[in-house]
């Protein structure tokens, strides 16, 4: 492995593996003390690496990891009141606690949006072990915009391939086809 590229902690070693019937865990903030923290049931969706400029990361890290998870499943069940909404006009609503600034969940208000429903969340912010790794890198090019060398893309396009994340410079095909067939569907194009 090229180690002397750094994407994310949770997949740097190589990507752990999901646990089979995985209940889930507590997502904590980063203050010492009074933490906020986010219940989430059951097992994330669509986890990935993500390089763009608004999704949180820890201290250091190239990428954020990001995963999606019905936003049923998703309860704060302490310190709440330590929660804002870092940017209100954003689509996504990114709920941070105010202290450490740690991106708890990020929800969806619009009920067109093709990911209504679901809420973005990082889950290493949570103990538990048995999390779906991520899947791909989206939004790779991005980097840049956050002050990465465009030199070392090509080194970081090849640490990606070589863990397995495939690298798109928006989201994965499979992720860029559903949104195509919401906007399909509400502009009446199709019909399933
Ligand atoms: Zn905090
Ligand atoms: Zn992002």
């Amino acid at each position: 492995m090229n180690s002397a590229v750094k994407i994310h902690p949770a997949v740097d070693g190589g990507l752990k593996p999901a646990a089979k019937a995985f209940p889930g865990g507590t997502l904590m903030c980063g203050c010492s003390q009074n933490k906020v923290a986010v219940a989430i049931k059951g097992q994330v969706a669509h986890n990935h690496v993500c390089g763009c400029t608004k999704c949180w990361k820890p201290k250091g890290a190239l990428f954020s990891q990001v995963a999606v998870v019905p936003r049923d499943n998703v309860s704060v069940i302490a310190n709440g009141d330590k929660l804002e909404v870092v940017d209100p006009k954003a689509t996504i609503q990114r709920h941070a606690c105010k202290e450490c600034g740690v991106h708890m969940y990020g929800r969806i208000e619009n009920k067109g949006h093709p990911f209504y429903g679901f809420d973005f969340i990082h889950t290493e912010l949570s103990k538990e072990e048995g999390w779906a790794p991520p899947e791909f890198a989206a939004f790779v090019s991005s980097i840049i915009e956050s002050g990465a060398s465009p030199d070392n893309m090509s080194a970081v396009r090849a640490k990606l391939v070589e863990l397995g994340l495939p690298p798109y410079d928006c989201l994965s095909p499979a992720l860029m086809d559903a949104i195509a067939t919401h906007t399909a569907k509400a502009a009446g194009v199709r019909s399933n």
